[in-house]
């Protein structure tokens, strides 16, 4: 962890700079809160000894405070920037602003967690009309000069000073203003290389002429004035529109702030010896040990992220530029040794000389991360507890993702090829903007965005869609980047398609496709084909679920069910499910479920005409009426317990009374009304008067839960009946059986007493009918507020709580769970709620409820069971938090399973750290 520094609030004291450079550092690779991600494994590199060029790191504490202060700056900060230009200075032995040997620099952001492409960059800040001509007489290549200054001059009008494309425009106007310059000089699109020196000294005079008309002043000489102005519009870009996107979607809280990167040029355009590239220390794709990545001969770094041409494969540079190969390699190796994780890197080469630009852990897909987990662990670089860190609890349910089926797939058409950049199989209808297809996905439409480049603008569309679909662009472009991160299927470069934003159609292999028509896209091998192909099961799920034993053979497979063993290897809190069938728990037991921890029983009754049984005794106006329609529901549920305790073959089943909220099982249309009349042989005019009667203005608040169960004994008597008589049966095939009673919505003991009382007397009864002894426990669910504040009550009655955090979230914020989703993303927008707190538990609120609960039903109950049930129970954040309370266990959906258990035990490690 970074050692705080620190800051007055007037910020007259506090170290604001920390440099690096020549093999020494400020900083170090722990001090990302600080230094940023950029920042840390800069200096972190330079303690290593790799190849940085000198530069200075300005502390995220700097942004935090020129928020706090009407965006200025620390007094301390100008004379400690001085400082770092000056250590820069000795270092190269170039001088900022010296018409001679002038020092250029690069300025860059870099929050903790990198936000690709969010955030702005600047190149070749330094250069003026003098300092160009000392550039150009220095190197002695004028051209090269000359294409810095005028890169430097679009970049900083764009960033800097806001000369951007208006809307009535098509393209960015720097590049129209190129794009002219060739035509009048070259009648035709000529390649950016191939301009003249006089081409580019042309180019930067009408650059300047752009500024000043759009920006109303002229373009900055004294290059101060200009690191001044590009640190600024780096600290304002935290705040800009696609940031705050990208923060939203993934949870990085706004105080965090940017740190910002000053650092001595190094050229990769001064000619076909220089390049730069973007590597990984192995494929981020599928895992693969090997040198993974793409460069661009005689370019600056930006060229290659922003997709504009189509870089080559880093393996290319072994016969290009053997020496800077072989370094880049050693450097490869370095950087796996010493951060023993696998390294995402930037690098310009120089002439032949290798720089480092950039390190930190790679973003990879779930794919990928189980593989270098599993070979780090064989080669001896990480122990089996990292490994099981290494896996992303969220990202896991890529693993169980559908892929294409494969006889499918083999008839279907193959359109176009492109590189394989977000693995997995989706097909949507097309849309070539952003907003429209999220326009469609809103209409419920399967969307695959389809774009010749894509750019951070295209943010909204690409979490929209299903799929992304690009013409250009290398596997690390900014599509590529954020589908993997976004674990979304992305096939990029598949330079075939030939798109036509104004007429909104893709043109390839002689066919036409208009918005809304399908494509489907493999993500792991880089195909396009055209219309919809069907999917089929993950390996995982082929093997674990349908029991395929060529599945069960593949490497993911194998791999899979290692991090799942050493996950129960590690773990505290085991992992029930949430299942209301057989089928269903025997899903979640072959992903590893140790039990039921909630099967609703009002969910049985969703099946054929069980609903109707279902609705006449709801509908039932007296004890008679109602004991007639419980007989027909009694079989029905007595079968139903017995194949789920048959699929549990022992396990423990948490089975719930009825919970049934009246509005989801009344019949509400006249049709549905009429039905039911029919049916039941009585006139429609009475179901409709009773449905009247039982209408309420508030459903999920009323007559639901144990209020049933208490109004009407019979109900409560039948489902414990049938589950007795159940438990008997399958004891008597052999079978063990644990049945878990419990008794939702209980707010007061006296309640979960009436039903307990209820539920041991017909124990009684059946055992004495079928002369056996069962096992059996009675519990309740905590999810109102009262129930948890008086647990220590509800404690004498219950051997077990069971957390329903769904009710409890929506009771303890007076938030209706059906009707918030009005206004949550306006909290979520506004930073209220920082996450949906249907989805991750609000820790301070309704988390401090179930601490409450869980401290007084354990005074009361030393040994009290205590589990969750709410939705909250698969989601990885939330189950940190019941790691920390103490909970036994957490009950999640069959296909969440895995996910609950590598979050369980992944919670249990890092308590233990
Ligand atoms: C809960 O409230 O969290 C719960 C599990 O019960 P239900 O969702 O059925 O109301
Ligand atoms: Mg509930």
């Amino acid at each position: 962890m970074a050692k705080k520094t620190k800051t007055s609030a007037s910020g007259k004291s506090g170290k604001h700079v920390y440099l690096f450079g020549g093999g020494k550092a400020d900083g170090n690779g722990g001090m990302k809160p600080l230094l940023g991600g950029k920042g840390a494994g800069l200096a972190e590199m330079c303690r290593i000894g790799l190849p940085v060029p000198p530069g200075f790191t300005i502390t995220t504490e700097v942004c935090t405070y020129y928020y706090d202060h009407k965006r200025t700056y620390p007094p301390s900060l100008k004379p400690q920037m001085q400082a770092g230009l000056a250590s820069i200075e000795r270092i190269t032995g170039k001088k900022f602003g010296d018409v001679k040997n002038p020092l250029l620099v690069s300025v860059r952001s870099g929050a903790r967690d990198s936000m690709p492409g969010m955030m702005d960059t600047i190149l070749n800040l330094g250069l003026n009309d003098q300092t160009v001509e000392g550039l150009a007489t220095k190197t002695g290549n004028p051209r090269f000069a000359w294409d810095c200054y005028r890169r430097f001059v679009q970049m900083y009008g764009d960033v800097v000073l806001g000369v951007q494309k208006r809307e009535d425009e098509d393209h960015e106007p720097f590049e129209t203003v190129i794009h002219t310059l060739k035509h009048e000089r070259y009648h035709q699109d000529i390649e950016d290389t191939k301009l003249s020196p006089d081409d580019l000294k042309e180019l930067v005079k009408r650059f300047k002429a752009l500024v000043k008309q759009r920006a109303g002043k002229d373009f900055p000489a004294s290059p101060w004035d200009q690191l001044m102005g590009a640190v600024g519009a780096v600290f304002g870009s935290w705040m800009n529109d696609r940031a705050i996107v990208y923060r939203r979607k993934y949870n990085i809280p706004s105080e965090w702030g940017t740190a910002v990167n000053v650092q001595a040029m190094v050229y990769g355009n001064t000619g076909d010896r220089s390049g730069s590239g973007v590597a990984f220390t192995r494929n981020p794709a599928n895992g693969v040990k090997e040198f993974y990545g793409e460069f661009l001969i005689n370019a600056q770094g930006e060229d290659v992220v922003a997709g504009v041409r189509t870089p080559e494969p880093v393996a290319q540079l072994k016969s290009h530029l053997p020496k800077a190969y072989q370094e880049l390699e050693r450097i490869r190796q370095t950087l796996e040794k010493h951060f023993k994780d696998v390294q995402d890197f930037e690098f310009t080469i120089e002439d032949g000389t290798v720089y480092m630009l950039q390190t930190r852990n790679g973003k990879r897909t779930a794919m990928a991360a189980l593989k270098f987990s599993m070979d780090m662990v064989k080669e001896k670089l990480i122990d089996w507890k990292t490994a099981v860190m290494r896996n992303p609890a969220d990202q896991l349910d890529q693993l169980l993702a559908p892929v294409f089926d494969a006889n499918e797939a083999k008839k279907a058409q193959v359109i176009a090829t492109g590189l394989p950049a977000g693995p997995g199989a989706a097909s949507g209808q097309i849309y070539l903007n952003a907003n429209r297809a999220v326009d469609a996905a809103n209409r419920k439409e399967q969307v695959l965005l389809v774009r010749v480049e894509t750019s951070p603008e295209d943010l909204r569309g690409m979490i929209a869609a299903e799929g992304i679909l690009t013409a250009r662009g290398g596997v690390s472009s900014h599509a590529a980047l954020v589908a993997r991160q976004m674990g979304k299927v992305c096939v990029c470069g598949a330079s075939a398609l030939d798109i036509d934003y104004h007429a909104r159609t893709v043109k390839v292999d002689g066919k036409t496709f208009k918005e809304g028509d399908w494509l489907s896209i493999d993500g792991t091998a880089g195909k396009v084909f055209a219309g919809r192909v069907a999917t089929a099961p993950s390996e995982i799920v082929a093997g674990l679920v349908d029991g395929n034993a060529a599945a069960k053979q593949t490497e993911k497979f194998k791999s899979f069910q290692q991090l799942m063993k050493w996950c129960d290897q590690a773990t505290r809190m085991s992992v029930r499910t949430n299942a209301d069938t057989p089928e269903q728990t025997e899903n979640a037991m072959a992903f590893g479920a140790v039990g039921i921890g909630l099967c609703r029983t009002e969910h049985m009754f969703f099946e054929g005409n069980r609903i109707d049984a279902m609705r006449e005794m709801i509908l039932a106006d007296t004890v008679e009426a109602r004991k007639a329609a419980l007989a027909k529901l009694l079989p029905y549920q007595r079968d139903d317990f017995a194949g789920i305790f048959r699929a549990l073959k022992g396990l423990p089943a948490t089975i719930r009374f009825l919970d049934p909220p009246l509005h989801e099982f009344l019949p509400h249309t006249p049709e549905q009304q009429k039905d039911l009349a029919k049916k039941m042989g009585i006139p429609a005019e009475k179901i409709h008067a009773r449905v009247e009667q039982l209408h309420e203005f508030n459903p999920m608040l009323g007559f639901r839960g144990c209020r049933l169960g208490i109004d009407f004994p019979e109900i409560s008597e039948m489902q414990a009946r049938a589950v007795f008589e159940a438990a008997a049966i399958v004891q008597a095939e052999g079978v063990k059986v644990r049945p878990e009673i419990m008794i939702p919505l209980v707010g007061f003991k006296k309640e979960l007493d009436l039903q307990l009382e209820l539920v041991h007397r017909v124990a009684s009864e059946v055992q004495a009918e079928r002369k056996t002894k069962l096992n059996y426990m009675v519990g309740t669910m905590i999810e109102v507020p009262r129930g948890a504040l008086t647990a220590d009550e509800i404690a004498q009655s219950a051997e077990f709580f069971s957390f329903g955090t769904n009710d409890l979230t929506q009771t303890g914020l007076g938030m209706s769970r059906d009707d918030s989703g009005s206004f949550l993303p306006h909290y979520a927008e506004l930073e209220i709620v920082k996450k949906n707190p249907f989805a991750t538990i609000d820790r301070t609120g309704v988390g401090q409820l179930v601490e409450i609960a869980v401290t007084k039903g354990r005074a009361t109950r030393k040994d009290i069971k205590l589990g969750i049930c709410g939705e909250h129970g698969g989601d990885p954040d939330s189950i940190q938090f019941f790691e920390k309370v103490g909970l036994d266990y957490v009950s999640a959906s069959p296909y969440r399973v895995p996910v609950a258990r590598l979050a369980a035990a992944q919670a249990a490690i890092s308590s233990k750290r």
